[in-house]
């Protein structure tokens, strides 16, 4: 993936100003306890994670529509491979299929929502909004 792009900020977890400061304290989404820690601001350039209280309300609807696409592609995929269509089996599958990626969910749109509203800077001068001098 190229740096530089929208997709290089959403699925490497980079700061979309600089691409360079992680975004979530631990890389790894299924440490359960660290799943929602985010910096406050990227460590490299200094653009804030949470522009404004409640800034992230809005990666629900990115969230909805991850779980949705979710759904479907279960289901598509239980039809493919002939698995038993009866409706309680094919919602057991759903249900842990939308459990078993909801940490990646939570992280992926947060990522993108954010990357809806911040522009990448080839090199950003280091903001100081947050610092106390
Ligand atoms: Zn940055």
């Amino acid at each position: 993936m190229k740096k530089g792009t929208k997709l290089y900020s959403v699925f490497r977890g980079k700061c979309p100003r600089c691409h360079e400061g992680d975004m979530f304290e631990t890389r790894n989404p299924y440490i359960l306890t660290k799943t929602m820690a985010m910096h406050d601001e990227c460590p490299v350039c200094g653009e804030s994670f949470n522009p404004e209280p409640g800034f992230y309300f809005g990666a629900m609807y990115v969230s909805y529509g991850l779980g949705v696409a979710q759904f479907v592609a279960t289901w598509v995929a239980l039809i493919v491979l002939g698995v038993d269509s009866h409706p309680a089996v094919v919602f057991a599958w759903v249900l842990f299929i939308v459990l078993a990626l909801a940490p990646l969910s939570f992280r992926l749109s947060r990522k993108i929502w954010i990357n809806a509203f911040v522009k990448y800077e080839a090199n950003p001068e280091k903001k100081m909004i947050n610092k106390k001098i």
